[in-house]
């Protein structure tokens, strides 16, 4: 069996940080076109103290490698608080963080959920209900056997396959609002046996967080990268920010396009980050509900550019699976949402509007 392991962190001399890693981490800044200061600063104060070089602090949490680099005169340390965000949503929505509130929730040691944790899968199901089945956060045994965060790739038996499949069925999970107990906001029902795995939404949530706190402290230039999960806050003094796309199995530095965003979400997926090869198959960890297998389709990457990182990172998980035809009909129908799709001949196809932020 080839494990093949594509995370490294890069910084490069001359260069904003470049941190083109982690696990779906095919979303970074790249700093090739950088911000000139330009006008006189006693007519623009702002642009007096915008930074042409951000201030950035990375770090390891939530499965990935994240960084945020605000374009503001302050002190790395000013980002600390930011980035100890991370932690405390990883609590409560991991499905491995023992004593965390969806770790509780799936151990079936209560159907109590805080408010955060029951909005986000209120979120999550009302696209899963639009998916046909194709997205659906009740994978959570099926993704369970196949344990790509673990690094242990084993090939589950069809017999395991099978039993965990019959726990998934988003149309079975119900959210009502509760009145007992502190801090619990939400009841959840949910057959017995099930487990809700929000690996394709989380990121998304805790980058909007993020920035929310960002703004909060007087930060209004920034981007916030959650392992390929990149949210921007405002622009770079009046410019867009140059978000390179990553080539699929390519080095750590190669895109395949860039994109220039203002105060939006660019969020990718695909079977490149997390996959390993056994019988020259590609086994990766974007799980066909229907099948309890990854999904096999003409894909390697989709991209997903929306307002807010909640809605990117689940739409960029389903476009994915669901095919080119179905995900640019998906951006079409869907208000501020433009998707970039990478062919396995490397080849793109893209929405409509697409096209326009890729100059
Ligand atoms: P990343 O975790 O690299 O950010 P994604 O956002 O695409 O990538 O999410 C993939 C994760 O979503 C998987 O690791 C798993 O936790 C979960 N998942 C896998 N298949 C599905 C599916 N069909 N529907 C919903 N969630 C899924
Ligand atoms: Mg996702």
């Amino acid at each position: 069996m080839k494990l093949i392991k594509t995370k490294a962190i890069f910084l490069a001399a001359g260069l904003i940080a470049l941190p083109l890693s982690g696990c779906s981490q095919n979303a970074a800044e790249n700093s090739n076109n950088d911000t000139t200061l330009t006008g006189n600063p006693k007519e623009n104060p702002a642009a007096f103290t915008f930074k042409k070089d951000p201030v950035t602090v990375n770090a390891f949490k939530l499965d990935t490698f994240i960084s945020i680099s605000a374009y503001e005169d302050i002190d790395e340390s000013y980002l600390y608080d930011t980035l100890a965000l991370c932690d405390r949503y990883e609590e409560m929505f991991s499905m491995h963080k023992e004593g965390g509130a969806l770790y509780n929730l799936n151990e079936g040691t209560t159907d109590k959920v805080p408010s955060e944790l029951g909005r986000v899968m209120e979120t999550a199901l009302k696209w899963s209900q639009s998916s046909d089945g194709a997205f659906q956060i009740s994978v959570g045994r099926v993704t369970e056997l196949w344990d790509f965060t673990s690094g242990s790739h084993v090939i589950p038996s069809d017999n395991e396959i099978k039993s965990a499949l019959k726990t998934v069925d988003d149309t079975k999970i119900s959210l009502s609002p509760s009145d007992s107990e502190e801090g619990a906001a939400y009841t959840v029902s949910m057959p017995e046996g099930t487990k809700i795995d929000l690996g394709a939404v989380a990121k998304g949530y805790i980058a909007d967080k993020l920035k929310e706190d960002l703004i909060s402290r007087g930060i209004t230039s920034a981007v916030i990268n959650l392992g390929g999960n990149v949210l921007c806050v405002g622009d770079k003094n009046g410019d867009p920010f140059n978000i390179g796309i990553r080539k699929p199995f390519a080095g750590d530095t190669d895109m395949i396009t860039v994109l220039k965003l203002k105060d939006c979400s660019a969020v990718s997926s695909g079977i490149s980050e997390r996959y390993f090869e056994e019988n020259g198959r590609i086994y990766h960890h974007i799980i066909n509900p229907r099948t309890g297998y990854p999904y096999e389709n003409e894909l390697w990457q989709s991209t997903v550019i929306t307002k807010d990182s909640l809605t990117g990172d689940i739409l960029s998980t389903l476009c994915y699976a669901l095919g080119t035809d179905k995900a640019l009909e998906l951006a079409k129908n869907t208000p501020d949402t433009e998707v970039i799709l990478v062919k396995d001949d490397l080849s793109l196809v893209t929405s409509d509007g697409a096209n326009d932020l890729m100059k």
